[in-house]
């Protein structure tokens, strides 16, 4: 599904997901999150090489404290399966899952998540499951951008 790579010191993840810029598709997700000034988040569900679910930041556009990107995600899945449980799949995301999709993370059986970007206020223990990826990706390096612009308005 994917293998590792180390590269200048980086951890570069190569995804073998079929027909996708799968970092142009994290980013316009992201964009979509913006757009309605949510925290700029994408994620992504993979099984079998292919997307089983998108989701992006629509906590401010639904009113919808659980309205994160993995939860949306998630559940797109999760309707796409037919199944709750999500066994095999796996979740990637721009920015390290929050507590609160952790749980839904686990509880959904995801085994293996791959974040770009760290958060420092997450305090659960992070698993081995959970790696931090680092990409050379023009649509990534725009992310971050994008993502520490959003950050920089509030102040
Ligand atoms: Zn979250």
């Amino acid at each position: 599904m994917f293998h590792v790579k180390h590269y200048l010191g980086m951890v570069i993840i190569m995804f073998h997901v079929k027909h996708k810029n799968i970092y142009k598709l994290l980013f316009n997700l992201a964009l979509k999150s913006l757009k309605n000034n949510d925290v700029p988040v994408g994620a992504i569900v993979v099984y079998n090489n292919e997307i089983i679910g998108k989701g992006y930041n629509t906590r401010q556009s639904k009113c919808d404290v659980c309205g994160h990107a993995e939860v949306n995600a998630i559940r797109n899945a999760e309707k796409k399966m037919g199944d709750w449980r999500l066994d095999d799949c796996i979740l990637i995301t721009t920015l390290k899952p929050c507590e609160m999709c952790h749980e839904i993370i686990k509880s959904s059986r995801i085994k293996n998540v791959y974040y770009y970007i760290d958060q420092q206020s997450v305090s659960y223990k992070i698993d081995e499951n959970y790696i931090k990826f680092d990409s050379i990706d023009a649509y990534l390096i725009k992310y971050s951008k994008i993502f520490k612009n959003f950050f920089k308005k509030l102040r």
